[in-house]
């Protein structure tokens, strides 16, 4: 998987995402990052990026000159590969473990980080073909959206995590939360391991760890039942 990064801040995604598992399966070739800082695609003297906007309105805009600049020089290394580009912003559809197992199969996934109160509309209208968020909140940028969304793709591509089953049997990959998990010791400050699970018994340890994810998600989130 090639994932590309359109952003201000590319030390922030650089350095995030080079730690732990993602960071592993870059050494390893099975991810790619390429992060481009917009500002360097401006062709304002001063290297700025934003402008107040047209009709007034708290903040600035980004312009839309540096990120159609930087998309076509992403364009250029992609060539005739076929990718999706994928702008963060609060008004997109919401990203969640389904849309991350359809965006795991795609070969290249280019994200648009907005910054101040967002983009000049015409840069998305030139360049994005998909709009995600990750929640109903408002960040600072789409930084942090785009390492969250990275580093959920990334846990599904073939290969990332040791174990593949561990993406395949956890929260969200069906309509259950997962049970409750233990390591040792046995017991710890008096609490011990639920006994069916140092049992053996195989189908009583999958019908106690199902028993307990449908408690967990009655509890947690009656709305995924
Ligand atoms: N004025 C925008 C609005 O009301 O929709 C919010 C702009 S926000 C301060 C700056 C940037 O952060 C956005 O362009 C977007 O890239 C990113 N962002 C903020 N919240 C987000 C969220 N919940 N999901 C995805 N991206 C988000």
């Amino acid at each position: 998987m090639d994932f590309y990064c359109m952003t201000l801040f590319p030390e922030m995604i650089e350095s995030c995402m080079h730690e732990s598992i993602t960071g592993r399966a870059m050494e390893k070739g099975l991810l790619n990052l390429t992060t481009l800082n917009i500002r360097d695609f401006t062709l304002d003297k001063h290297r700025k990026v934003d402008d107040y906007p047209y009709g007034g309105g708290a903040g600035m805009l980004m312009q839309a000159e540096p990120v159609v600049r930087c998309y076509e020089h992403i364009k250029e290394q992609l060539g005739e590969r076929k990718h999706r580009v994928i702008y963060l912003t609060p008004w997109g559809k919401r990203f969640d473990q389904r849309e991350a197992e359809m965006l795991s199969k795609e070969d290249a996934l280019v994200f648009l980080c907005g910054h101040y109160e967002g983009i000049d509309e015409r840069a998305l209208d030139l360049v994005a073909t998909d709009f995600y968020s990750i929640g109903d909140y408002v960040l600072t940028g789409g930084e942090l959206p785009a390492m969250v969304m990275m580093d959920t793709i990334s846990r599904l591509v073939p290969g990332v995590l040791n174990n593949d089953d561990s993406a395949i049997y956890e929260s969200f990959s069906g309509n259950l939360l997962e049970h409750p998990q233990y390591t040792r010791p046995e017991e710890f400050r008096g609490m011990k391991v639920p006994e069916v699970l140092l049992s053996g018994h195989h189908a009583n340890v999958e019908k106690w760890k199902h028993e307990q994810s449908i408690e967990r998600t009655k509890k947690f989130r009656p709305d995924l039942l």
